[in-house]
C-alpha cells in the first residue's frame, strides 16, 4: 500500500484535520525544500477588524458619501465576496445596524478587488489607485495596516484601514517547518509595508508583496520541484494546483480547497506539519 493508502485507511489523515483529495499528494512531503505561504488568511488569522476609515478629498454635501456611506456601499458589495476583508466590512456593517442595499453586475477580480452597482451607483471597493488615496496610505502603511479603497462612480471617495493577527501557531508552525528542511517563502498581494511587517515578525528574509495571482504562480514555477505552497484564497489557486503539493487553509475559499491537494480541515496551521513527519516517517517504515 501507498503510504497515502495507509494514511486514509488508518483514518490518522482524517484525525490529525488534514483531509487529502489526490492519492500521489503526501508521497511529494519528502522531497519539499521550500514551502510558499501566503499571508493574509493563512499566516494571519484573516479575522481584519477596520480601524481607520478616511474619506479622501472632500465631502460633497450633494450627495452625502462621507465614511459611513462609504463602508455601507462597500459591504453591499462585499457581501457577495468571500474574502477575509469582505467578510470583516459585512461583520463591521451588520454590527453597526446599517441597511445594506441590494447588489447587481456583482464582478471579483481576484488579488484586485470587487466591483457591482449598489443604490444607483458603482461600487468598486479594492486595491487604492488614486494619487489622494495613495497620499492617504503612505502614513497607514507604515502602521503595517491593510489598506483598500472605496471607489464610488469611478471617484475613490474613502480609504479603509484593516488589522489583522499573526495566529498563534504561526511562529512554532515555521520553526518546525525549518526543522524538516523546508525553507518559508512569504508571498502575499498585500503591500510592502503590510507584508515586511509580518515577515519581521516571523523571521522569514524571503518576502514578496503585491503579488497577483498570475505572479504566485510564476513564483512556483521558478522556485521548481519541491516546493509546496499553503494558501487559501482564489488568488492562491493557480499556485496552489502547480506546485509540489497544494495546501489549502480550511477556512479559506472553496477555489483554494479544490485546486489544493490536501485542506487542514481544522484551518490549523501546525496540522501541515504533522502530515509531512507522517509521511516521511511511514516512507522509512516501508523501504
Ligand atoms: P493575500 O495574497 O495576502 O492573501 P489578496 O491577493 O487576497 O492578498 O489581496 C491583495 C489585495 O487585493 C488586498 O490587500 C486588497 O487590496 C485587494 N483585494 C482583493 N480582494 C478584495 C476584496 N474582496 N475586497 C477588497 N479588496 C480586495
Ligand atoms: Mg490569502
Amino acid at each position: 500500500a501507498t503510504p497515502m493508502a495507509i494514511l486514509v485507511g488508518s483514518g490518522r489523515g482524517a484525525r490529525m484535520g488534514i483531509l487529502i483529495r489526490g492519492p500521489e499528494a503526501l508521497e511529494h512531503a519528502r522531497e519539499l525544500h521550500q514551502i510558499v505561504l501566503d499571508k493574509t488568511g493563512t499566516l494571519t488569522s484573516g479575522e481584519f477588524e477596520i480601524h481607520q476609515a478616511s474619506v479622501v478629498g472632500t465631502v460633497s454635501p450633494i450627495d452625502h458619501i462621507d465614511a459611513v456611506e462609504a463602508i455601507r456601499l462597500a459591504a453591499s458589495v462585499e457581501a457577495h465576496s468571500e474574502h477575509p476583508i469582505a467578510r470583516a466590512l459585512v461583520a463591521h456593517a451588520q454590527q453597526r445596524g446599517y441597511t445594506l442595499s441590494e447588489a447587481s453586475n456583482f464582478r471579483s477580480i481576484p488579488g484586485e478587488g470587487v466591483i457591482a452597482t449598489a443604490n444607483g451607483h458603482t461600487v468598486r471597493v479594492g486595491r487604492v489607485r488614486s494619487e489622494a488615496g495613495l497620499a492617504e496610505l503612505a502614513e497607514l502603511e507604515a502602521q503595517g495596516l491593510t489598506s483598500i479603497a472605496v471607489e464610488v462612480d469611478g471617484t475613490e471617495r474613502a480609504v479603509l484601514s484593516f488589522g489583522d493577527r499573526i495566529r498563534p501557531v504561526t511562529k512554532r508552525t515555521i520553526n518546525a517547518l525549518r526543522e524538516l528542511g523546508i525553507e518559508p517563502v512569504l508571498v502575499s498581494g498585500d503591500s510592502a509595508a503590510a507584508v515586511g511587517a509580518v515577515a519581521t515578525e516571523l523571521g522569514i528574509p524571503q518576502a514578496h508583496a503585491e503579488v497577483r495571482p498570475e505572479g504566485k504562480l510564476r513564483i512556483i514555477q521558478d522556485l521548481g520541484p519541491g516546493t509546496a505552497m499553503l494558501g487559501d484564497g482564489v488568488n492562491d489557486a493557480p499556485a496552489l494546483a502547480a506546485s509540489t503539493l497544494g495546501i489549502a487553509m480550511g477556512g479559506g475559499t472553496d477555489a483554494a480547497m479544490e485546486a489544493a491537494d490536501i485542506t487542514l480541515v481544522r484551518d490549523d496551521l501546525g496540522a501541515v506539519v504533522d502530515a509531512i513527519r507522517l509521511s516521511r516517517a511511514m516512507r522509512r517504515t516501508m523501504i
